[in-house]
């Protein structure tokens, strides 16, 4: 279920400027686009689309897309306060995309990397049965050609407007990456800002290795809804990257600055322990 996106609450015109979520630091877009979209005040991690997360990790136009066509249907004609059909119509204006997923390959320093990224300026990020196709090809993709996985989610969760079919997305990508792992291909999967709901369910802690961007929030269910349901005040900082770093639920906690410096390094050191017990063999 696509949250809530806070920055709907605040009231600064479109345009130049934005203004951080955390610390309400009037930002210069052009400038934080620079900066990786890191706040240069308090060092909040803003959300990065689909676009500016491959120009940030693979090489320069290195990336070739998949399925680049694929596009979503409503199948089920549905409506709540909006029709599902005009949600991805204003999603596509909004974003450029066809959908809130785009998947492919791409060099990572010296390595061939299939990589498949989530939008969640596209309807939350949310996973119909367009954004489960286009991570399974990705990983399809790795498998033929020998290549290891990168996926970035930032997702409220499955698509409730594509109901069942947006279920079983979360059993197609989690069977296409354990053909993967059959293959012994390593998966690495980066969780930022909000990832949630039937994506962290499914792929997103599917990673051999799982690293998270600071201080995001990765969950199932969201913190407001587990307080009701259990009556109980949450710790500090509950399903946010750090406290999931010390109960064991991520591997790592890394800087947007250095995320590719380490995931260039992850892979290498992967593909080397892949490779040597293959010449063991
Ligand atoms: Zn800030």
């Amino acid at each position: 279920m696509p949250v809530n996106e806070p920055e709907k609450k605040k009231h600064v015109p479109e345009g130049l400027w934005t203004k951080c979520p955390s610390c309400q630091h009037i930002l210069y877009k052009q400038e934080l686009a620079k900066n990786l979209h890191i706040c240069s005040k308090c060092g909040q991690h803003l959300r990065v689309g689909a676009r500016d997360r491959i120009a940030q990790l693979m090489e320069e136009g290195s990336f070739v897309e998949l399925a680049a066509d694929l596009k979503p249907k409503d199948v089920l004609g549905f409506s709540d306060t909006a029709s599902y059909a005009q949600r991805l119509k204003d999603g596509q204006k909004k974003t450029g995309m066809k959908d809130a997923a785009v998947a492919g390959e791409g060099l990572m320093g010296p390595h061939r990397v299939a990589f498949c990224v989530l939008d969640f300026g596209f309807m939350g990020g949310s996973m119909g049965s367009v954004v489960g196709e286009k991570i399974s090809l990705a990983v399809e993709h790795a498998v033929k050609e020998g290549l290891p996985v990168l996926i970035v989610s930032s997702s409220g969760g499955a698509r409730m407007q594509e109901g069942i079919l947006s279920l079983m997305q979360m059993a197609k990508t989690s069977a296409a990456l354990a053909r993967l792992a059959k293959a012994r291909l390593p998966f690495v999967s980066v969780v930022t800002d909000p990832t949630t709901g039937g994506v962290t369910a499914s792929f997103a802690m599917l990673g051999d290795v799982i690293i998270a961007e600071p201080k995001a929030l990765v969950a199932f269910a969201g913190p407001r809804v587990i307080e009701q349901t259990i009556r109980q005040t949450l710790p500090h900082g509950f399903q946010q990257s750090e406290f999931l770093l010390k109960h064991g639920m991520v591997d790592m906690v890394v800087n947007r600055k250095d995320l590719k410096a380490t995931l260039v390094k992850v892979f290498g050191f992967l593909l080397k322990a892949r490779a040597k017990k293959a010449e063991a063999k």
